[in-house]
């Protein structure tokens, strides 16, 4: 089946989200435009994925639990995770491997975390947009090893992309996916970085606003309507 999806929308738990950006308002705009899989990818946490997962599910959405990660060199790489117990998990290997630096507010913005009822429950102190001990060599193994996929995020923008920080792409990498922008032509990148024929390329809002979460566009083919299968079709046969 062909469904419409959006896989990278930050909460307001990313310091760079707007304060509207709550589990609710999400899932709420993201049916209006008419997706059906849904991934909330805050930077390096997955806390607001279970508040995220009960919206989600009562707006009719697949949900998907994700994350932002920011390798060492600093490469955004968006991984997507089979369960909310597997994205926990994940989360707080992730979080071992951030450098203890306070998130200030008043210049960086608040990292809330929210329940279902879209009411702040917490404030993440540690500032997640730094760059965790993770390399880019190491990033599709480790989502994999939760049973996830990883791809590096928005590959065609000139900041925290894989082509702007590291230059190239090397399958030694493991990735099976790339993520471009909204607007980017996906023939003419490939032309553009020749060995990224075999890999799968989606098209995500890199929502920060509910502004920016964009009327359905974008298909995947999937073979039953879960998270498993969304990252099946990720990993393009892949072993994981
Ligand atoms: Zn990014
Ligand atoms: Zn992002």
């Amino acid at each position: 089946m062909r469904l419409f999806y959006d896989l990278h929308i930050h909460s307001c738990l990313s310091p760079c989200g707007d304060a509207d950006m709550t589990p609710g308002n999400i899932a709420g705009m993201a049916a209006l435009c008419g997706l059906q899989i849904v991934a909330l990818s805050d930077h390096n946490t997955c806390r607001n994925t279970p508040a995220f997962a009960v919206c989600a599910e009562k707006a009719g959405l697949l949900a998907l639990p994700a994350m932002e990660l920011t390798t060492r060199e600093e490469i955004h790489v968006l991984c997507l995770l089979p369960t909310l117990p597997a994205a926990a998990a994940f989360s707080d290997y992730v979080y071992r491997r951030l450098p203890d630096i306070r998130n200030d507010e008043t210049i960086f913005g608040a990292q809330l975390i929210m329940d279902a009822e879209d009411t702040v429950i917490g404030r993440e102190s540690r500032l997640l947009t730094a760059a965790a001990d993770i390399g880019i060599y190491d990033a599709a193994a480790l989502a994999a090893s939760y049973g996830g996929v990883a791809l590096p995020a928005h590959a065609d923008r000139p900041s925290f992309s894989l082509f702007a920080n590291l230059g190239f792409f090397d399958p030694a990498m493991g990735f099976t996916a790339l993520e471009l922008s909204p607007y980017a032509d996906p023939e003419s990148f490939r032309r553009a970085h020749p060995g990224l024929e075999g890999l799968v390329t989606v098209q995500n809002s890199d929502a920060h606003d509910l502004g920016c979460i964009r009327d359905a566009a974008h298909t995947l083919d999937i073979s039953e309507r879960t998270p498993r299968a969304v990252i099946a079709a990720l990993r393009c046969g892949a072993p994981g």
